[in-house]
């Protein structure tokens, strides 16, 4: 890439062994990390009217039996973590459940089949748009798990992944969707964790939309055949958006007919409409000579600024209220690279990771 780059890197940490002992590593290279995401935490639980800690931790530990039952080697993981910081688990998991209090402003999503890239590769695509404050928090983690593929994910205190991908050649990306049906039932991390842990894309599709969720992600999965799906969940329905033209856009609202009366209130989705119509369109110039370059160029555009698809925080509103592009990821299914640009991708360059 050309230019000069902000010299941004992200932190990278790794483990392997036990699901325990993956947690009790990962917490100790992250230990920084973990303690500003409870300090996180517990300033939004004060900013919340009525509501204690201890409230949220009551409520949060009501889902447990549900993490434990639908993957239980993520709480095995969390409880490494909890004593590798020397945080309790309580709030490690809460902080893990809550963690995306961010009301699902962020996030483009582009994933491409090797029929139109320049060669002939398998591409998933995405930036990670948050409130400024998240970056500090970011991480690239290597994990090898004795029993489960490895995978790389970039991930928030090195255990919460947001995108990643596997060594059976599966992709989890995807956005955040404000739905109007959330309810106690298992966080939307758990599903993320375990697409990742899938050997094929039969698993990775089912994982993604456990029965038993509160509330769900947009999961975008992605196998090296070029399957690509964008399952758009809530807490009580989905739809499978496939990529019948070999390539898909997503953004934060909802697409499918199906799922449109779940939108919790489509005047919040103006950027994202943007943001939606305006990568499709550029992406669509690009078919046939996709490569690292297009992404560059469609994640780094600016209509519709501040919130652009490479977003930038709006002097207009508060701290909490703003979003950025904290990261811009390419990940290469079918040479099993990852490509990290490290702030927005205006700014900053792609650099590689292998698997
Ligand atoms: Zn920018």
């Amino acid at each position: 890439m050309s230019g000069e780059g902000n010299g941004k890197t992200l932190r990278e940490v790794s483990a392997s062994g036990s699901h325990y002992n993956i947690g009790v590593s990962l917490g100790k290279q992250c230990k920084d990390q973990a303690l500003r995401m409870q300090k996180m935490l517990k300033a939004s639980v004060e900013q919340m009217p009525g509501m204690t800690l201890e409230k949220v931790l009551a409520h949060t530990n009501l889902t447990l039996p549900l993490t434990k039952e639908a993957y239980p080697e993520f709480v095995e993981e969390v409880e490494g973590y909890a004593d590798g910081t020397g945080i309790g688990f309580d709030l490690v998991y809460a902080s893990l459940c809550d963690r995306p209090f961010s009301r699902g402003k962020g996030c483009t999503d582009i994933a491409v089949n090797s029929q139109w890239t320049k060669d002939d590769v398998v591409l998933a695509a995405h930036n990670e748009d948050l409130e400024p404050f998240h970056y500090p928090d970011l991480c690239i983690t290597r994990v090898t798990p004795k029993d489960e593929p490895g995978f790389i994910a970039v991930t928030y205190g090195g255990i919460y992944p947001t995108v990643g991908m596997n060594t059976a050649g599966i992709s989890l990306t995807g956005n955040a969707l404000v739905q109007n049906d959330t309810r106690l039932g298992l966080p939307k991390v758990v599903p993320v964790r375990k697409v990742l842990s899938a050997k094929g894309v039969y698993d990775a599709l089912t994982w993604s939309m456990p029965p038993s969720r509160g509330q769900s992600y947009n999961n975008i999965i992605c196998d090296q055949n070029g399957e690509i799906y964008s399952m758009e969940g809530s807490a009580t329905a989905f739809d499978a958006l496939y990529g019948h033209e070999g390539y898909l856009v997503h953004t934060n609202h909802y697409l499918s007919p199906r799922m449109w009366r779940f939108e919790d209130d489509l005047h919040t989705r103006m950027s994202s409409i943007i943001r939606y119509n305006r990568a499709s369109k550029l992406f669509k110039r690009h078919l046939g000579q996709v490569d690292l370059g297009t992404f560059k160029e469609v994640f780094s555009d600016h209509v519709g600024y501040p919130e652009s698809i490479c977003r930038h925080p709006d002097p207009r509103l508060g701290e909490q209220d703003q979003t950025m592009t904290l990261f811009s990821a390419v990940f290469d299914l079918t040479r099993k690279a990852l490509w990290v640009c490290a702030g927005n991708p205006c700014e900053g360059e792609y650099r590689k990771h292998e698997l």
